[in-house]
């Protein structure tokens, strides 16, 4: 069974976001720790999170994708900004810890004018001061649209920060259609080469997640406006032959279109018949 899910809102507590993912057919699924526009976390409610913990094991989810908050910009020319992108990233990475063995995205950042080598130090020196090596949730790397003065615009800046993390089997990098397709690699058209060239910059090894979102902009556009599946650029096939490839297997894949929870599930049901798989109740039969 393919690990399909969408980003979910942790509002109403963590077992309520499970229970919500079971509805929509959702075998893993996205997160934000925190409100995702403000820096404050909840406190943290570990009976809630053992709930959710159980949950996920008997309904046999694959891994989720906890997903830092979009206010977070770890290369930030000014030191406060940077400080405060560490200590969210501290904060939740111990929340994270209740569900062990799971992911955390972020986006590496915007780098304002310092240039994209300062910028992939300064992300890379917030990993190595964050990271713990008996942590048990490994933290990934966006590809990113490349728009603006944005960093993961290309593989090679992704490279670049992997490359001075200090923890190797502690950072992977997550693939996000849209934004790849934006940043000027032809996913939908040539996926094949861009895989290829995923491998020979970064290694498919530290391939973990993607998102699947299709794309309102054309390749290159650098613009990040995501399409519900079928509905954009990619269209249903071009997300469909991501969730075929080989070299993807296993991996969880995250719908971040823009609909809310039953448009998810309109989506996740719409991929499964396509992949010629049953919808979530019929699993048990
Ligand atoms: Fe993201
Ligand atoms: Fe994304
Ligand atoms: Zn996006």
């Amino acid at each position: 069974m393919t690990y399909l899910g969408a980003h979910l809102s942790s509002g109403k507590g963590f077992y309520k976001m499970g229970q919500t993912a079971l509805a929509i057919g959702a075998n893993t699924f996205a997160f934000f720790c925190r409100n995702p526009r403000g820096s404050k976390a909840k406190a943290v409610d570990p009976e809630d999170l053992a709930r959710l913990r159980r949950l996920l094991e008997e309904h046999a989810f694959g891994p989720l994708v906890a997903h830092a908050p979009y206010i977070m910009n770890p290369c930030s020319k000014d030191e406060g900004i940077r400080r405060l992108a560490a200590e969210m990233m501290a904060g939740d990475l111990q929340l994270m810890e209740h569900l062990p063995g799971n992911y955390y995205n972020f986006h590496p950042g915007s780098h304002v004018g310092q240039g994209p080598e300062t910028g992939c130090r300064m992300v890379a020196e917030m990993l190595n001061a964050v990271l713990r090596p008996e942590q048990q949730t490994v933290v990934l790397l966006e590809t990113m649209a490349g728009k603006g003065s944005e960093l993961g615009g290309s593989f090679e800046e992704l490279r670049q920060i992997l490359d001075q993390v200090d923890l190797q089997d502690r950072v992977g990098v997550c693939l996000d259609t849209c934004h790849i397709s934006d940043a000027g690699y032809d996913v939908a058209g040539h996926l094949e080469a861009v895989l290829e060239e995923f491998d020979r910059v970064i290694g498919l090894g530290r391939l973990k997640a993607c998102h699947i979102n299709d794309s309102l902009n054309g390749v290159g556009s650098r613009k990040d406006r995501h399409a519900r599946i079928g509905e954009g650029t990619l269209g249903l096939e071009g997300i469909l032959q991501v969730i075929r490839h080989p070299s993807l297997k296993g991996l969880p894949f995250i719908l971040e279109t823009p609909t809310d929870d039953a448009g998810h599930g309109e989506e996740i049901a719409l991929l499964r018949r396509a992949l010629g798989e049953c919808q979530r109740e019929e699993w048990k039969k």
